[in-house]
């Protein structure tokens, strides 16, 4: 494996990767931190030795380029993609043949989460911690819980009372300590914070432990070899926190960085209207508190954590974000499963409903991919147009 190291992403101040170290001292101490009012500053990102890194490239796996050696990880030992579909009829439908989707509901515990997790129990793994601490929306919890065990990890979650009942049911069947608690996401943040400094172990919480953004940096691996080794054009992410669109976007910089690709995909952050703070930073340059309502539990956050974080990189790559209603959320959901047979959750479907309501933008010949974020059992809800009483 090749050495890797943490780098403030604005002050650029270097660390070695421990269990400790979560975000850069200089620019923002977590002991210090309101992180009820203001995204995380002082993100660190994990760098490597690129240059090392390209004298030895020869065969490539989305694991080689991970800062925990392949022996630790229980899952993906072998070349366990999830899949890149073809929705055939959905790319007849809306004209574009190079559509795209990245189904990461078929990850273990059903969402693209288990890719931070996967690493994070990994690392755990090597340093020998045997408890994992975090705060969730219900799908971090649910991803952490199950990798956990299969690491014989100890985990502790802290929730949201409102948190859909499956992720719930979900973490408790892999046997993680549950706290609901008595109010949002932000609160359960700073509560599961609290607990990590008082018991220790490993805080997994996102945006706030690098290697979250890390981990899920390898669905942009995988995408690329999936089109044997070519970047798409566009990518639609839905955001919340921020934390997967990071990691999309660390995965082609890392293959930018190794000259494997020319250049970095168009990306879009697709944010409920409900739940776009990223939006909003993006067009007035900064963060200002929202109180977050959205159907989509996954992508409600009144303060993205790794907001800072994914704003720099969209500003820096030409990104874009578009934001979307309740309604064209589960109209897209339904569109997808309807042409597709992919039934992803709320969440998953904001970046179909990205993609239709920009689609003036984009080219028949650029491909597409689409992330279905998460499994739609998850948080199951009737089609829209039922939810209405009308039936089409
Ligand atoms: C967590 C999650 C998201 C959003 O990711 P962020 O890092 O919070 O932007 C989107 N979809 C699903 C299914 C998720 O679980």
């Amino acid at each position: 494996m090749v050495k890797a190291r943490y780098k403030c992403n604005s002050c650029a101040t270097e660390y070695p990767i421990s269990t400790e170290i979560t975000l850069c001292q200089k620019c923002n101490h977590p002991d210090s931190s309101d992180w009820s009012s203001t995204p995380l500053q002082g993100v660190l990102d994990v760098i490597y030795d690129y240059d090392q890194l390209k004298k030895n490239f020869c065969s490539f796996h989305p694991l080689d380029l991970m800062p925990v050696e392949r022996e630790h990880f229980s899952y993906l030992a072998r070349d366990e993609f999830t899949p890149l579909w073809r929705p055939n009829n959905l790319q007849k439908k809306l004209g574009l043949p190079k559509l795209l989707v990245k189904d990461d509901s078929t990850l273990p515990t059903g969402s693209l989460k288990d890719r931070a997790s996967m690493l994070v129990a990994a690392f755990a793994q090597r340093e020998g911690v045997d408890k994992i601490v975090l705060a969730s929306t219900g799908n971090a919890a649910s991803s952490m819980a199950g990798i956990g065990a299969a690491h014989g990890l100890e985990v502790i979650i802290f929730l949201p009372k409102a948190a859909p009942a499956a992720k719930l049911i979900q973490s408790r069947q892999y046997g993680a300590s549950v706290n609901l608690v008595d109010g949002n996401y932000d609160l359960a943040y700073q509560q599961s914070y609290n607990y990590y400094q008082e018991h220790g172990g490993i805080c997994r919480n996102t945006a706030m432990n690098p290697l979250t953004i890390e981990g899920k940096k390898s669905v942009s691996l995988e995408i690329y070899r999936q089109l044997d080794n070519q970047p798409p054009d566009v990518v639609f992410v839905p955001t919340g926190d921020g934390a997967i669109i990071s990691g999309v976007y660390k995965g082609f910089v890392d293959l930018l960085q190794l000259g494997l690709i020319q250049k970095i995909p168009t990306i879009y952050a697709a944010q409920a209207k409900g739940s776009a703070a990223i939006h909003h930073a993006f067009n007035s340059g900064n963060f200002s508190p929202i109180t977050a309502s959205t159907v989509a539990d996954s992508i409600s956050v009144d303060v993205p954590k790794g907001g800072a974080r994914a704003l720099s990189y969209l500003q820096m790559f030409g990104g874009k974000t578009v934001v979307v209603s309740d309604q064209e959320i589960l109209e897209a959901q339904h569109l997808l499963a309807s042409t597709s047979g992919i039934f992803t959750e709320p969440a998953g479907a904001a970046s179909l409903a990205g993609l239709l309501q920009v689609k003036q933008s984009i080219s028949p010949t650029d491909s597409v991919v689409l992330l279905a974020t998460g499994h739609g059992l998850k948080d199951p809800i009737p089609p829209f147009s039922l939810r209405k009483g009308i039936l089409d």
